[in-house]
C-alpha cells in the first residue's frame, strides 16, 4: 500500500519474506512496463508511491472520450462505447432532460431527449456502426444556441458510462438524491433528476468523472 511507511515495510521483509519478495517483483515489473529507466531505484526510494494517472493501465483507455465528426448531419458526432448501448446508457441522458423512446425513429432504434421546459426535442440518440470502434453511438444535437456546450457535457455522460468504477462522487454531488449506485449499477431517478446539471459540468465534476482526473494519460 503506498500509505506503508518505511518501519511497515521493514517489518514485512521480516516476517512475510516471501510475499514481501513477491510484492516488491510486481511493482518492478509494473515499473518497467510503464517505461521508468530504473524500475529498482523508482520502487525501492518509494517513488512509485506518489505516481498519478493511468499510465500502463489498460483501464486508461476508457476516460478517453473518442469520436468522430458525422458527415452526413450537422451538429452529430459518432462516440466510441466500450460495450453495448442499454438501458443504462439512455438514462445517461436524464440530466438534459425527458427521455422519449417512443418519438425516435424505429428504423434506426432512435431515442429522442425533450427539453424539460419546452417540451422540444434536443438530442437523438442513435446506435451506429463505425468502422473501427466496437460500439457506438451517433448522438446529434438540435434546437439549442450552443450545440458545442451540449455535445461536450454529453461527451462527459460518454465517459461516465465507459469509464465509471462507481467511486460513489456522482451519488455525493446530487443534492437531490437522483443519483444511486449500489455495485454493479449507477442509476438516475428521472422523477428526483431537477435537470440542475452539476453532474455534467465542470465547475462541480471535472471531465465529469473523476476517473479522468486518476486515470488520465498523455496523447
Ligand atoms: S446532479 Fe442530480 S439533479 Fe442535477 S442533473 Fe445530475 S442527476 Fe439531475
Ligand atoms: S465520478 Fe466517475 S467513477 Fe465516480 S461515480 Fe461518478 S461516474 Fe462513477
Amino acid at each position: 500500500c503506498p500509505n506503508n511507511n518505511d518501519r511497515a515495510q521493514f517489518l514485512s521483509k521480516i516476517y512475510m519474506p516471501d510475499q514481501s519478495k513477491k510484492w516488491r517483483t510486481f511493482l518492478i515489473d509494473f515499473a518497467k512496463k510503464i517505461g521508468k529507466p530504473d524500475p529498482e531505484v523508482y520502487i525501492d526510494s518509494g517513488k512509485w508511491k506518489a505516481r498519478q494517472g493511468g499510465n500502463g493501465i489498460s483501464a486508461a483507455e476508457d476516460v478517453k472520450i473518442r469520436f468522430t465528426n458525422c458527415t452526413a448531419e450537422d451538429n452529430a458526432k459518432v462516440y466510441k462505447l466500450y460495450r453495448p448501448i442499454d438501458d443504462n446508457f439512455i438514462q445517461m441522458f436524464i440530466p438534459f432532460g425527458i427521455v422519449a423512446k417512443e418519438l425516435g425513429r424505429k428504423m434506426i432504434n432512435e431515442t429522442i431527449i425533450l427539453d424539460i421546459k419546452t417540451n422540444t426535442p434536443i438530442i437523438s440518440i442513435q446506435p451506429t456502426n463505425q468502422d473501427g470502434y466496437d460500439y457506438s453511438v451517433k448522438i446529434k444535437t438540435m434546437n439549442v444556441e450552443k450545440h458545442d456546450d451540449l455535445q461536450r457535457m454529453i461527451g462527459y455522460q460518454i465517459r461516465k458510462f465507459n469509464a465509471c468504477r462507481k467511486c460513489l462522487k456522482c451519488e455525493s454531488l446530487c443534492k437531490f438524491g437522483a443519483i444511486t449506485i449500489s455495485g454493479e449499477e449507477y442509476k438516475i431517478n428521472p422523477d428526483k433528476c431537477r435537470r440542475c446539471k452539476m453532474c455534467v459540468s465542470a465547475k462541480y465534476l471535472n471531465g465529469g468523472c473523476m476517473m479522468d482526473k486518476y486515470l488520465r494519460t498523455k496523447e
